[in-house]
């Protein structure tokens, strides 16, 4: 069986909670044998069925060390402790998070697929999962939705890397024909310490906030 037909029938919030790095990884497993169909808790059972009825199989169990089946759920951010480190905006892989460096980040609710990923890298523990209100199953046109703007997202990604390339062989070859410094990292360093820093300051300042009668 092709992967790409069992991706079509994955819910696309790319949450890794299969133990794979997205659903088109899972899928690969699956296609090679390699996995079973029951690790993917936001299909749960009527993913596993369709699975089960496409390869031929038959249904299993969730596996819930992967995690229990919910409704839908979405990401809320307690914008008072937001600190703008941005770390939420680069864990999530549908774009759904508002925000720039040292600015409130906030959530945009229709495009959050309640993935999670967001919520282990925020240094001030502000982003909370709820569930949506009425409560409701993640659909097919959701996992479209979700489809589309990770893929949107990766082809970003690789361009920015292509730039980036590009723009330092340019600069390299610039230095070579000057004959200036290689490079210079004692810039970069100090960007990356300063970052830390402000990291650091503005953690001491929530937890004095959060400790605070
Ligand atoms: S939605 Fe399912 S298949 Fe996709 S990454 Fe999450 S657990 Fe894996
Ligand atoms: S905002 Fe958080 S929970 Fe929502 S899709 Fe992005 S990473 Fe996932
Ligand atoms: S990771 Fe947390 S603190 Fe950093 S921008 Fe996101 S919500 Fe704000």
């Amino acid at each position: 069986m092709h992967a790409a037909r069992i991706n079509d029938l994955l819910p696309q919030t790319q949450c890794t909670k299969c133990g794979y790095q997205g659903c088109l990884p899972y899928a690969q497993a699956i296609a090679e044998a390699q996995a079973p169909i029951n690790r993917c808790p936001p299909g749960g059972g009527q993913g596993i069925a369709a699975l089960a009825k496409l390869l031929g199989v038959p249904e299993l169990p969730l596996d819930t060390s992967c995690g229990e089946h919910m409704p839908l759920q979405v990401a809320v951010i307690d914008e008072q402790y937001c600190i703008g480190c941005t770390l939420c905006i680069q864990a999530c892989p549908v774009d759904a998070i508002l925000g720039a460096n040292k600015f409130m980040h906030t959530i945009l609710t229709e495009d959050c697929t309640g993935c999670e990923l967001c919520v282990a890298p925020c240094p001030v523990d502000c982003i909370e999962i709820v569930n949506v209100t009425p409560a409701r199953e993640w659909t097919p046109a959701d996992a479209l939705q979700a489809r589309a703007r990770y893929e949107k997202r990766q082809t970003r990604i690789a361009q920015a890397s292509t730039d980036n390339i590009r723009a330092e062989a340019i600069a390299r070859n610039e230095t070579d024909k000057t004959g200036g410094p290689e490079t210079a990292p004692g810039a970069a360093i100090s960007n990356s310490a300063d970052k830390m820093a402000a990291i650091a300051s503005a953690l001491a300042r929530a937890r004095a906030r959060r400790a605070a009668p």
